[in-house]
């Protein structure tokens, strides 16, 4: 007889650690497959080895700002080596928590690939062997997308990004999205020279308006050389290095080409067809609001869902999964005004609708905007500016979104998000008193609309 479980978790991120360690709390049997590193995408290869390397990177502009506050800081220089061996120390040891929690929790982890094998049965390709699993959820998450051009395999992604044995003298990045400006960013200020590629006319076409041309102004003065309009269609080996060519005829020469155009859900070769979970035509598992696929006993959360790829927001889902199928406690995942933060430099802190979107929703929008430099580079001289922008909707003075981009963006819109997602109206804003000197005070001191 093989050995049955509860709950089968077939990946170790975000989404399927957190369901496994609720649903073993509420008593279930429980066993989560992993055939790579525990901590996913997020703790790996994506957010928290980012955020590091975004970190060490600004230490950049504080060496440049330090003279004109009294600090001489004399032979300041950068050793990529040291900052990625910290850096996977550090991502050790999350790593080990992670397995740690799923044990004390008191998941069974195997280390191999599993795939569905048909109704409650699940393979695992390390041993070859089969389990029995009264429910399973999918939580495999997503990969870089790598478009099919000549020489693609000669480009990195994302996954090959943060272990690189030396940092180029110049890279070409493709995208216009999170990682493709974030990368940027981080990089030129460790002394990589960046050129960005997009095919659209400004990057992070998701977002307010006013924040992706305060970002690409930034990025530009940063020394950021951003080309729009513009594609890669293939890449080549060139001297000792590499050459992108674009299909405006251009040769950019770089060191390294990284391709950022989007993630794809991990779900090649999971035998979803053996228990009959569709997938959309981006190879997604369709799920309904609870998480549930279109299979019996099977559900998914997380990035292989392609609903809001957000590391949070995979979290909520395995969370209410759990709760719903092994507690007494059903809920969903609320994927309405949830903030995001893109840590780029500056950064950008974002929730709710934006200006674009709310003029579509809603009869009569005032917007209130102000911009300024924040105290950090007043005494530097340094003419960066920080945008604060909030929407709303003049008929119920409802704020309908928060965008700022600037120094501590990305905390500040956690606190605002609560605001917004309270409904709060812009007169409650306005009766919070201000926090003096501080940048976040503008969002409670802007008097006049600027279309008034
Ligand atoms: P995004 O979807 O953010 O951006 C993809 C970019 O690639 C877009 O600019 C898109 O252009 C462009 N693109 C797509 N297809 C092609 C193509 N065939 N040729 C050329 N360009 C193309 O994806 P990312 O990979 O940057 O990030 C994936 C997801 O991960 C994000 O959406 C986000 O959910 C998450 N993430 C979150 C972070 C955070 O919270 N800070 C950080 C990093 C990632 P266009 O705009 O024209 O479609």
């Amino acid at each position: 007889m093989p050995e049955s479980f509860d709950l089968f978790v077939i990946g170790g991120g975000s989404g399927g650690v957190r369901a496994a360690r609720i649903a073993a709390g509420h008593g279930a049997k429980v066993a989560l497959a992993e055939e790579y590193r525990y901590g996913g995408t997020c703790v790996i290869r994506g957010c928290v080895p980012k955020k590091l390397l975004v970190l060490a990177s600004r230490l950049a502009d504080e060496f440049e700002r330090a003279p004109a506050w009294g600090w001489q800081v004399d032979g300041a220089r950068f050793d990529w080596a040291t900052l990625r061996e910290a850096k996977d120390r550090e991502l050790a040891r999350l790593e080990s928590i992670y397995r740690d929690g799923l044990s004390r929790a008191g998941v069974r982890t195997i280390d191999s690939r599993a795939v569905l094998d048909g109704p409650g049965r699940v393979r695992l390709l390390a041993s070859g062997e089969t389990v029995g699993a009264a429910r399973v959820l999918v939580a495999t998450g997503g990969t870089p997308y790598v478009p099919d051009i000549p020489g693609a395999g000669l480009a990195i992604t994302s996954n090959e990004v943060f272990d690189l044995p030396e940092l180029p003298a110049r890279m070409v990045i493709e995208g216009g999205g999170f990682i493709a400006v974030e990368f940027a960013c981080l990089l030129q200020r460790l002394g990589v020279q960046v050129t960005l590629v997009y095919r659209g006319d400004l990057i992070l076409r998701r977002f307010d308006d006013d924040l992706r041309r305060h970002l690409d102004a930034a990025m530009r003065d940063a020394g950021i050389a951003i080309r729009t309009g513009e594609t890669i269609t293939a890449i080549e080996r060139w001297g000792n290095g590499l050459r992108a060519l674009t299909d405006r005829g251009a040769a950019l020469d770089a060191e390294q080409v990284m391709l950022a155009v989007g993630r794809v859900p991990n779900t090649n070769g999971l035998g979803l067809e053996t228990v009959g979970a569709e997938v959309d035509a981006r190879g997604a598992i369709r799920v309904a609001d609870d998480s549930r696929t279109t299979a019996e006993g099977v559900w998914a959360v997380g990035d292989v869902t392609d609903r809001l790829a957000l590391t949070p927001v995979a979290i909520r889902e395995g969370h209410a999964f759990a709760d719903t199928v092994f507690g007494a406690e059903p809920w969903t995942c609320d994927h309405e005004d949830v903030p995001q933060a893109v840590f780029a430099t500056p950064e950008i802190g974002t929730v709710g609708l934006t200006e674009a979107q709310a003029r579509e929703r809603f009869a009569r929008v005032d917007v209130y905007r102000s911009s300024f430099r924040p105290m950090s580079n007043v005494l530097a001289r340094r003419v960066e500016r920080m945008l604060v922008k909030l929407v709303v909707d003049r008929d119920t003075d409802r704020v309908l979104g928060v965008h700022l981009c600037g120094p501590d963006a990305a905390e500040m819109i956690q606190l605002a998000g609560i605001a917004v997602k309270m409904k709060a109206t812009k007169r409650q804003f306005d009766q919070t008193v201000a926090v003096h000197p501080t940048a976040a005070e503008e969002l409670v001191t802007m008097r006049q609309p600027v279309d008034a």
